[in-house]
């Protein structure tokens, strides 16, 4: 499959031409007629691109074409190595001989992998008799028709001591292909030694593709991620791809069976998943919709070229294969735009994805004929391609690592938000506690205060009343209740106005309280009537009571008009240890009105102490 869309590389090989002419590791190409062999042979030695001939119709036989040779029609091949792309079959010519007494047997290996069919002809020099055919070898044929296990075409040959032998090989790879036509020389040991450090290195890199494919698989079961499973799936591709297009699968699994459309098939699902891969593990759907429509496109290519190979359409293929490689480019690209958002890992996959397209453009050059075949660059496209999985699991690694960072980030500010919610919720909660406490503490002390004087209203004055007699039964004290009513207030709400009234009501509170101690009791019972509730006996109550009439007396009002003045009556109720509010307050009241009775401005005495209950 790849053969076929090598031409659509050309406009790149002048780009890398410098860059891969270290590739080119030159292998004498000028062989001498006959090949000299000896018994030694390690596949340094080459059959030759002297002697080529060009059957674009792949019509000619045998006959004819040793006749065009021996007319002169044979040359040396045009390319480096290979004939590049082109139609029909090729001719190769070369003789060996045999510079030792004994009898002599080599193996001629093919280069590549991928020819589909090679015939053998043979005839000693000197006999002048025809070339009869040795055998033919074909990727269509049963594997076990090789007379050499090998994943490449071996033809074995057989050399008597001193003979020289000429040969005739035709390669035919059907429409279009390219053929190396220089052939390795191998003693069998040689090939088979050479071959077992070969099959082993390509065990290595199927073991570790494998390696790859399970861990991520184990990986995608843990973590659920689908870039694991992707990416375990594409490794196994990878598998199939080269083991397909390396001879192995035909040498070990399809032996009898195998088909050339196989590496095709291979090729296009390997397309496919890594494409299905790329397009997951950079999340392009996501942050590059447009890019991503270029992936979508690549991977309705690739499923045409798998429809294409499946079904043997060769123009399909042709034209998929194409345009895949063309646009292979196009995933770098993303991979660097990914990176340029700030995706780590992108640069490292861009990379890998470019190892793959350079592995890929070597082995183009190698099949074109622009350098000679050699085991670098025949290699090169499956260890770029290993290496591409391993460059990409190393993306995966700085992806995984840049996402618990992330995650690790997010979690850490999330904490923090939450340390500062819950800072804040409790500053929030403290305000309100102390708002309230202060609202329930003013409810408190207005559910206790007279609101017009600010001093005790008769519920608290009644309550605070109780506690004090209560200290003073313990400290067996004497308590006196002087019971206040101003006199003809009514007159000064008439006269005055109310406001007046009320000022009148203030300054009498102040006059009162700028004269008595701390500890003594005083409140507003209601109306212009006031308490006043002292830890003194009946003698130095009258003496307080008095005081306070003369004290109230005094008080001057600035009306506007005129200066206002007002009296007050007392009544006065002296306890023993142990009284009650109630009771005082009964007797106070009488006193009071005896006060009133006796022309007001007066301090009545109820005579009657009232003893403990
Ligand atoms: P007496 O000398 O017999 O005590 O007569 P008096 O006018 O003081 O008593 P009376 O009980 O007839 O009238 C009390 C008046 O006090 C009636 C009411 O309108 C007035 N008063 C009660 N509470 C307030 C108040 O908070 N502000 C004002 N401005 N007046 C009030
Ligand atoms: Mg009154
Ligand atoms: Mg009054």
């Amino acid at each position: 499959m790849r053969r076929k869309a090598l031409s659509a590389k050309a406009p790149l090989i002048p780009l890398l031409g410098m860059l891969l002419l270290f590739l080119a590791v030159p292998i004498s190409a000028a062989a001498a007629d006959p090949i000299a062999v000896d018994g030694r042979e390690n596949g340094d030695k080459l059959t030759g691109q002297q002697e080529t001939w060009h059957d674009p119709g792949n019509s000619q036989s045998l006959a004819n074409v040793v006749e065009l040779y021996e007319g002169g029609s044979f040359g040396p091949l045009p390319g480096a190595g290979s004939t590049g792309l082109k139609k029909g079959a090729f001719w190769s010519r070369f003789a060996l001989h045999n510079t030792t007494a004994a009898p002599l047997s080599l193996d001629i290996e093919y280069v590549d992998h991928q020819l589909i069919e090679l015939a053998a002809f043979q005839r000693s020099r000197g006999t002048a008799g025809d070339y009869e055919h040795l055998l033919t070898l074909s990727m269509r044929e049963p594997f076990d028709h090789r007379p050499v296990s090998h994943n490449r075409f071996i033809v074995p040959v057989e050399l008597a001591p001193g003979e020289t032998r000429e040969f005739m090989f035709k390669f035919s790879s059907d429409e279009a292909g390219y053929v190396f036509p220089s052939m390795r020389i191998w003693t069998p040991d040689n090939l088979r030694s050479s071959h077992t450090v070969e099959t082993a290195s390509i065990a290595f890199l199927f073991g570790g593709f494998f390696l790859m494919s399970i861990f991520s698989l184990v990986g995608g079961i843990a973590t659920g991620s689908r870039t694991y499973y992707a990416y375990s799936i594409y490794a196994l591709s990878k598998i199939t791809v080269w083991a397909t297009i390396l001879g192995y699968t035909h040498q070990y699994l399809i032996r009898d069976n195998f088909e050339w459309r196989y590496m095709s098939i291979s090729g296009a699902v390997t397309i496919l998943c890594g494409l299905v891969f790329a397009r997951i593990f950079l999340q392009t759907r996501r942050f590059t919709p447009k890019l991503d429509r270029v992936v979508l496109l690549m991977m309705a290519n690739a499923s045409l070229l798998l429809i294409g190979a499946l079904l043997s359409i060769k123009v399909l293929a042709l034209i998929t294969i194409t345009l895949a490689l063309l646009l292979y480019p196009v995933m770098p690209v993303v991979g660097l735009v990914r990176w340029r958002q700030g995706s780590r890992e992108a640069i490292v996959f861009a990379l890998a994805w470019s190892l793959l397209m350079i592995g890929l453009v070597v082995q183009a050059f190698r099949d074109l004929g622009y350098v000679e075949h050699n085991f670098i660059n025949y290699y090169w496209p499956p260890f770029a391609s290993f290496t591409e999985m391993l460059t990409i699991m190393a993306a995966i690694g700085i992806k995984v690592r840049r996402l618990r960072q992330e995650k690790q980030v997010a979690e850490n500010q999330y904490r923090k938000h939450l340390e500062r919610s819950k800072a804040e919720l409790q500053a929030l909660v403290w305000a309100r506690t102390r708002e309230l406490e202060a609202a329930k503490r003013q409810a408190e002390m207005e559910a206790r205060t007279d609101p017009l004087t600010g001093i005790r209203n008769r519920r608290s004055f009644l309550a605070d009343s109780r506690l004090h007699l209560k200290l003073a039964q313990r400290q067996r004290q004497t308590v006196s209740l002087l019971m206040f009513d101003i006199d003809h207030f009514k007159s000064i709400n008439d006269t005055h106005g109310h406001c007046m009234g009320d000022e009148a009501l203030r300054s009498f509170s102040e006059t009162i309280l700028g004269q008595i101690r701390e500890t003594d009791i005083f409140g507003r019972l209601g109306g212009e009537e006031f308490g006043l509730l002292i830890t003194e006996d009946r003698q130095n109550a009258r003496l307080t009571a008095e005081r306070l009439r003369d004290y109230i007396a005094k008080i001057r009002l600035n009306t506007g008009e005129d200066i206002l003045q007002f009296t007050s009556s007392i009544g006065i109720a002296c306890g023993a240890p142990g009284c009650t509010i109630e009771t005082l307050l009964t007797h106070a009241d009488r006193a009071l009105y005896e006060a009133k009775s006796c022309g007001r401005n007066k301090v009545a005495d109820y005579r009657e102490e009232v003893t403990e209950q």
